[in-house]
């Protein structure tokens, strides 16, 4: 059990360690519930550090025997490692612990899932399988000899020797203990090869339980392109003669870029066409690059201390995207990520989590794998390239590889190739680094003898622990529009820099209408009134394809509103507008499709709050449903010939052009049912041969009430696919009526099925809870209460999954009086468990507040 008292660790408080390694010499003999792990490490006094303390990290290890040159020492054993007199020389350590790895349910370590071990090691989870100082600026070149039975064994780098029981690994590049792997289990193989743009073959591997073989071809098709396109884009090449991936069942996270030996999450890389939607192959695809990109960034060059997460994640976050806009369509993931963004690192950085993208303080690191770490770190890389040019940003990126290859760097290494690459002084925007908070972006114009002047103003709200903040350096993309439509001015990056400034452009024969914040070029709330006529304008007219999708969007959450608050009916001219364009089959499919995305339900409580009102979740869900069903009937003479449109007759493929007329294709679905009480969708759904037809049929039936006979078949024809099992678990949570959501969730925990400690199934029920926005906030408190039973108990098991699933009260200040003071009786229940760990202990008192 971990301390109840848990230490606040500062980024200023940052020194290096005393030594540095050589080189580690780890065996490996496994046992499930007593592993030997026998390390040789050689250690030399660090010249860049004062404080020559040897103390290494280690926890739940059984320390066996300690030496240092040979001869035996008893270190002073600590709560998180423990201490020895080390000499002021190189030495060797040697040590041998034992492990539980079969009883570990935290998965964090090394640990078994299926017969099978494996490990995960960031943040810190290396301390857990020996001593070790377990920090990434501690960097060292690994040996690994794996003892065992199982026919497989791997290990970082390349293979040296193998034999009957065993096998040893070799990785050439040094790399901080997080980025440790090992695997061993009784595995098969999907192979093949890439050949890097420098002639170097490398052998690819995707290992898999038997029987999963035939779901690793599109897995591997993503890596191969994934690995020509760091090539070709940013001139990266693979640097090991084998690269591995393997799929795990129990894993806490999506996939983890371990040296050599990616370990994934077997959702994000298996897939088929039986048992994959489209939306699941296009998140393989992202997050294998996303993996194979941080050999790069990450690995090769990698992170100083815990604090500069975000100069690995968000780089990578955006280099991962741009490979998704270069596969498939960027305009579609431009709009797909701003919603993203919007739905979680919004609420995130508007509420009690709020932390800055490097934030200053933490207890568990765990806990700021976040989407501000994440997507607006990311969104800070992209608004450095649009400041700069993709030019400057090309240069900048190889002076860092150059610079800092083999290095564990920070944000100020990174500031400052742009700097020396572009001339340019960042001071200013180094703030998207230590500010927390969305910046609110207010605007005013003004047309006088030919000139038009937009003024903004920006300013972002207090946050916990920033009370004042600065002015950041904002770029906003702007375009200017006549009224017939024609483009005056193309798209011009205006970088604003002060509290207010303003903007000048000249030579204009009329007052043109405004096109702002193009491709969402600044990751702000835009707090411009603009008329009804001129988004109706702008939905019509844009060429910028992101804020015409954004003059929809704005017109559908303001008639939302307006019928929330004034009881008032649907916007038929919006309604209108958004038929024309939906119905214009020169238009993408999937850009179409997302143009009939509504806002969120949990969007529209923000919003509401925003404009002083307590949103209330039944009212949301009843305007939104309203909507849909006018939707529906307004436009059942469109209907025919967008299915028509919309109809695949090729055999299946997952790529862009058909997923985006699936994805069309559901919505109108959708717009059926409501006409037809699901008489399609009943029929689509017997005779589906792929998932996204089979999944959307069976979502629109949930919805219809009319699914319970295509539930029993589901479930028959899947139980035995996990994966898929996942999907039907969280779907009728999902999906349900909010009276419903926490009955069926209730239920769902008492299925035979329920494995709870499997972190996917548990998040398939609790997160499909929280996703049903009115159903999770019903005003019985029911869902709250249910969530918060199940994460006391997750806790002890498993402390990372439920501290990130508490999340999902983060938001609670937005509510009535009744359910805050429910919502804070629960996080308090949480919080006054007996034994709770440092990740829950923490998250809950920063929910609290
Ligand atoms: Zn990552």
């Amino acid at each position: 059990m971990k301390d109840a008292s848990p230490q606040t660790i500062y980024l200023k408080d940052y020194k290096p360690f005393g030594y540095v390694v050589d080189d580690v010499h780890l065996t490996f003999k496994l046992v499930p519930n007593s592993t030997r792990v026998v390390s040789k490490i050689t250690f030399s006094p660090n010249p860049d550090a004062t404080d020559r303390q040897f103390r290494l990290h280690g926890e739940q290890l059984k320390l066996i025997s300690a030496k240092i040159n040979g001869s035996d020492v008893s270190p002073v054993m600590l709560d998180d490692g423990l201490m020895v007199d080390a000499p002021n020389e190189t030495f060797v350590w040697e040590a041998e612990v034992e492990i539980a790895p079969e009883a570990n349910t935290a998965l964090e370590g090394l640990y078994m899932s299926n017969g099978m071990y494996c490990t995960q090691c960031e943040a810190e989870g290396f301390r857990k399988i020996t001593y070790y100082p377990d920090r990434p600026d501690v960097m060292s070149v690994f040996t690994v000899r794996i003892e065992s039975d199982l026919p497989v064994l791997l290990s970082n780098g390349n293979p040296v020797a193998q034999g009957e029981g065993w096998a040893e690994w070799h990785d050439p590049w040094p790399k901080p203990a997080y980025l440790f792997a090992l695997v061993a289990g009784d595995l098969v193989n999907h192979p093949d090869r890439f050949v890097t743009q420098s002639g170097k073959d490398v052998e690819l591997n995707i290992w898999v339980r038997p029987g999963d073989e035939n779901k690793c071809a599109f897995g591997m098709e993503a890596l191969k392109a994934s690995m020509r396109w760091d090539e070709e884009v940013y001139g990266r090449e693979y640097d090991l003669d084998i690269f591995n991936i393997v799929a795990v069942d129990d894993f806490n996270m999506g996939a983890m870029e371990n040296k050599g030996l990616n370990i994934f999450n077997s959702s994000c890389v298996l897939a088929s066409p039986e048992t994959s939607t489209d939306a699941n192959f296009e998140r393989i695809e992202a997050i294998i690059a996303h993996e194979y990109f941080h050999n790069w960034t990450g690995n090769r060059i990698t992170c100083r201390d815990w604090f500069q997460l975000c100069l690995k994640e968000g780089l990578t976050v955006y280099r991962d995207s741009q490979f998704t806009s270069d596969m498939r369509s960027a305009p579609v993931k431009r709009i797909s990520d701003v919603i993203e963004l919007r739905g979680r690192q919004f609420p995130e950085d508007q509420g009690p989590l709020s932390h800055p993208v490097r934030p200053e303080s933490f207890q568990e690191i765990n806990n700021f794998y976040t989407a501000t770490v994440y997507e607006k770190g990311a969104e800070v890389i992209g608004m450095l390239k649009l400041l700069v040019g993709d030019d400057a940003y090309a240069k900048a990126l190889d002076m860092y590889f150059d610079r800092h290859d083999g290095q564990a760097c920070t944000i100020e290494d990174w500031l400052k190739v742009f700097e020396d690459a572009t001339g340019r002084d960042l001071s200013q925007f180094k703030r998207w680094y230590s500010q927390s908070g969305t910046p609110r972006l207010a605007v005013s114009e003004k047309f006088e003898d030919g000139t038009y002047t937009l003024t903004f103003k920006q300013h972002t709200p207090p946050t916990p622990g920033q009370d004042v903040k600065e002015p950041q350096v904002l770029p906003i993309a702007v375009g200017l529009l006549a009224q017939d439509g024609t483009e005056v001015t193309p798209t011009t990056v205006l970088e604003m820099t002060e509290a207010e400034q303003s903007f000048e452009f000249s030579g204009l024969d009329a007052k043109p209408i405004p096109s702002i914040l193009r491709g969402f070029s600044a990751p702000v709330v835009l707090e411009r009134t603009t008329s009804r006529e001129e988004n109706l304008f702008l939905l019509e007219h844009d060429t910028d394809p992101f804020n015409r999708w954004e003059a929809s969007r704005t017109l559908a959450r303001e008639g939302l509103i307006a019928m929330i608050t004034d009881g008032v009916g649907s916007d038929t001219l919006w309604l209108n507008a958004l038929k024309t364009a939906v119905a214009d089959s020169t238009l993408d499919p999937a850009y179409r499709a997302l143009l009939l995305s509504l806002p969120t339900q949990s969007e529209l409580a923000q919003t509401l709050f925003e404009q002083g009102v307590t949103p209330d979740p039944m009212a949301i869900w009843t305007a939104t449903d309203t909507l849909r069903e006018d939707m529906a009937k307004s436009w059942a003479d469109i209907l025919p010939a967008l299915v028509e449109e919309t109809k695949v007759i090729e055999t299946f493929k997952p790529d862009a052009e058909q997923s985006g007329k699936r994805a069309l294709a559901a919505s109108v679905l959708a717009m059926q049912t409501r006409l037809d009480g699901g008489a399609v969708a009943k029929a689509q759904f017997e005779t589906a041969d792929n998932m996204t037809l089979q999944l959307s049929a069976l979502t629109c039936l949930i919805q219809a009430d009319a699914a319970e006979d295509a539930l029993k078949s589901f479930y028959d024809q899947w139980k035995d696919d996990r994966l898929v099992m996942d999907k039907w678990f969280g779907l009728q949570v999902a999906a349900a009526k909010p009276a419903d959501a926490a009955k069926r969730a209730k239920t769902l925990t008492e299925h035979f099925d329920f494995d709870w400690k499997n972190p996917n199934r548990f998040r398939a029920v609790f997160g499909g809870l929280a996703m049903n926005h009115a159903g999770f906030h019903n005003a019985d408190g029911s869902g709250y209460a249910l969530l918060a039973d199940w994460l006391i108990k997750l806790d002890a098991k498993n402390p990372q999954t439920t501290a990130r699933m508490c999340t999902a009260f983060q938001t609670w200040k937005r509510y009535d009086a009744d359910r805050q003071a429910k919502m804070r009786a629960c996080l308090t229940r949480i919080s006054e468990t007996k034994g709770l760990s440092r990740d829950t202990t923490e998250m809950v008192s920063r929910l609290l507040g």
